[in-house]
C-alpha cells in the first residue's frame, strides 16, 4: 500500500493467497518455508496460506526487537510525534476498514456486526492511546530533608504478546497500541487458527511511520514458538491472552528470567436478574451477553441466575428470542451468530453439552450442532439454554467458550452473590436491577474485574479490563494498561550546599 502524491491510498488488496511474517520491518518467509493453512470456518474452505515462523524466526524478531528498542529512535521520539503514529495507524484502518472486516469474517466465521464493531474498536483503540500518552508521566515526590524525587516512566523493553483467535485484530490492537505508545518494541504471535489480520496490522504499522522491528508479526505455533518467546532471555514481558492452563504455564516458564507477565484468561461469568429488573432489557442484554460472537468471549455470560419471582417470565421471553436468533451467512447483516473456530471447538462445545444432558440437565433451547442451509461444511452451534443444574456440574463450573448458558434460580441478594462468586474464575459479571442502590451493593460485592449493571457490554477504550482469581491479572484497554508496559525508575537528588557524610568519617 502507498500514499499517493495527492494523498490517496492506492490499496493493495488484503486478500491475498499467501502472507508473510513481518520481521525487522520486511516481509518474510519462514526459514524452513513451512506454512500455516487458514481457513473460513464458516464454510471449512481454505483461505490462505500463511508463512509459519520458525525458532529462528523468532529469534530473528527478538533481535529486530531489541535493537529497535536499546538502539533504536522510536523511544526517544517526542511523545507527540510518536501519538501521531499511532492516530495514522487508526486513519489507515479506517480507509480499509471493510477489506479488513472482510478478512476478519473470512478468517474467524464471524457475524458481520461483530467484526464490524471488533475493527472499529481496535481502530479506536489506537486513537486513545495516541491521547492517553501525552498525560503518562512520572511523579514529583515529597521527601523530608534536603532531597528532590522525581520518577520517570520508561519503556519496559521488548513484549512478546501472544493473541487468541475469538479475536484476533482487537485482541491484538490492545496490546500493540499501549505498548508502542510508551516506546516498546513487540512480537505478535497471533493464534494459529487467525493470523490475518495481524499481519495486515503490522503492515499497516510500518506504512504509519512505525520504524522497522518496533512490530514483528509471526504467525506460527503456540507450543513451539510461542513458548519459544516466553523463555527467550533478551524478552522483558510477556502478555498473554487465551486459556487459563496456558496462562499458568506462561506464568511459571516466565518466572526463570522474571519477565513482567500480563495474563488475560477465562471465564464463566454470572449475570444476576432481580425481580426489580427491566425485564426486557435484561433478555436482550442477556442473549447478547452470552451469543455474540457465538459465545466464543471471555466474559461470556455463561452463567444466568434469576430471581425465582420472575424466572418463568424471563425464562419464556429468554428462550422465544433465543429461538429467533439467525445464524448462516456471516456477511449478511441480518445474521445473529457466526460461526464456531474450528472442529476441535465444536466438539467441545458438543461434550458439554451431550454430557450435562446425561447428568439430567434439561435443554430449553438449542442442544446441537447446527447446520445453516448453505454452510453445511463449516462448523456451527445452536444457541443453547440449559437448566435443571447445579454447582456441582462442569457445565456450570467450566469454561466451555460456546453459545451455551447455564440458568438457574436464586432466592435473595445473599444467594445470587454467594452463587456468582462460587467459581474459580473472577473475569466479568452482569446485574440488573433498577434499584441503583441494589445494583451498587451487588457490585461491590461481586469478585470480578468488570461488573456491568444494566449494560450488555463489557468494554470501550479507556475501560480497564481484565480478571480477578483464575482469570488472570493486569488491565488492558485502560490508561494503566501503560504502567504495565513500563518501569517506573525513581531519581533522587540531594540539593544541600553541604556534602553529605552518612558515615561521619
Ligand atoms: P490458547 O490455546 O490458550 O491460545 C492462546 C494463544 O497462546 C495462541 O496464540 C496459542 O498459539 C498460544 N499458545 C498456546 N500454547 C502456548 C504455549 N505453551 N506458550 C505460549 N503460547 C502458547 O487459547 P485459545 O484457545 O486460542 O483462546 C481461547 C481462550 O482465551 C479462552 O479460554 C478464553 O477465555 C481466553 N480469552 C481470554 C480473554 C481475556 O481477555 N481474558 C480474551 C479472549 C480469550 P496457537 O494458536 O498456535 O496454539
Ligand atoms: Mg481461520
Amino acid at each position: 500500500m502507498t500514499v499517493t502524491r495527492e494523498n490517496k491510498i492506492e490499496q493493495e488488496s488484503t486478500k491475498r493467497e499467501f502472507y508473510h511474517l513481518i520481521i525487522n520491518g520486511e516481509k518474510v518467509k519462514s526459514s524452513t518455508g513451512e506454512t500455516i493453512k487458514t481457513y473460513n470456518p464458516a464454510t471449512g474452505e481454505l483461505i490462505a496460506e500463511v508463512a509459519k515462523a520458525s525458532k529462528e524466526d523468532a529469534n530473528n524478531a527478538v533481535a529486530a526487537a531489541r535493537d529497535a528498542f536499546d538502539n533504536g529512535k522510536w523511544k526517544k521520539y517526542p511523545i507527540g510525534r510518536r501519538a501521531q503514529v499511532l492516530n495514522k495507524i487508526s486513519a489507515i484502518m479506517r480507509t480499509r476498514f471493510n477489506e479488513i472486516v472482510e478478512l476478519e469474517i473470512l478468517d474467524t466465521g464471524k457475524s458481520l456486526h461483530a467484526a464490524q464493531g471488533q475493527v472499529t474498536q481496535a481502530i479506536e483503540d489506537f486513537e486513545f492511546y495516541a491521547g492517553a500518552i501525552v498525560g503518562h508521566r512520572g511523579t514529583v515526590n515529597n521527601v523530608p530533608g534536603q532531597f528532590h524525587n522525581y520518577t520517570e516512566k520508561e519503556p519496559v523493553g521488548v513484549c512478546a504478546q501472544i493473541i487468541p483467535w475469538n479475536y484476533p485484530l482487537m485482541m491484538a490492537a490492545w496490546k500493540v497500541a499501549p505498548a508502542i505508545a510508551v516506546g516498546c518494541s513487540v512480537i505478535v504471535k497471533p493464534a494459529s487458527l487467525t493470523p490475518l489480520t495481524a499481519i495486515i496490522l503490522g503492515e499497516i504499522c510500518l506504512e504509519a511511520g512505525v520504524p522497522a522491528g518496533v512490530v514483528n508479526v509471526i504467525p506460527g505455533s503456540g507450543a513451539d514458538v510461542g513458548n519459544f518467546l516466553v523463555e527467550h532471555p533478551k524478552v522483558d514481558k510477556v502478555a498473554f491472552t487465551g486459556s487459563t492452563p496456558i496462562g499458568k504455564d506462561i506464568m511459571g516458564k516466565a518466572s526463570q528470567t522474571l519477565k513482567r507477565v500480563t495474563l488475560e484468561l477465562g471465564g464463566k461469568s454470572p449475570s444476576l436478574v432481580f425481580e426489580d429488573a427491566d425485564i426486557d432489557a435484561a433478555v436482550d442484554g442477556s442473549l447478547f451477553g452470552i451469543f455474540y460472537n457465538s459465545g466464543q468471549s471471555c466474559e461470556a455470560r455463561s452463567r444466568l441466575y434469576v430471581h425465582e419471582d420472575i424466572y418463568d417470565e424471563f425464562m419464556s421471553k429468554f428462550v422465544e428470542k433465543t429461538k429467533k436468533l439467525q445464524l448462516g451467512n456471516p456477511f449478511d447483516k441480518t445474521t445473529h451468530m457466526g460461526a464456531i473456530i474450528d472442529q476441535g471447538q465444536l466438539d467441545t462445545i458438543d461434550g458439554y453439552v451431550q454430557s450435562a444432558k446425561k447428568e439430567g440437565a434439561e435443554i430449553l433451547a438449542g442442544g446441537n450442532v447446527a447446520k445453516p442451509e448453505g454452510y453445511e461444511n463449516g462448523y456451527w452451534y445452536e444457541p443453547t439454554i440449559i437448566s435443571n443444574v447445579n454447582h456441582d456440574m462442569s457445565i456450570v463450573k467450566e469454561e466451555i467458550f460456546g453459545p451455551v448458558v447455564v440458568v438457574m434460580k436464586f432466592k435473595d441478594e445473599k444467594e445470587a452473590i454467594r452463587l456468582a462468586n462460587d467459581t474459580e474464575f473472577g473475569l466479568g459479571s452482569a446485574v440488573w436491577s433498577k434499584d441503583g442502590a441494589r445494583a451498587t451493593r451487588v457490585a461491590n460485592q461481586i469478585q470480578a474485574g468488570i461488573v456491568m449493571i444494566n449494560c450488555p457490554f463489557s468494554a470501550f477504550p479507556g475501560t480497564p479490563f481484565g480478571g480477578y482469581k483464575q482469570s488472570g491479572f493486569g488491565r488492558e484497554l485502560c490508561i494503566e494498561t501503560l504502567d504495565l508496559y513500563s518501569e517506573t525508575k525513581s531519581i533522587l537528588s540531594y540539593y544541600g550546599s553541604r556534602p553529605l557524610n552518612p558515615f561521619g568519617l
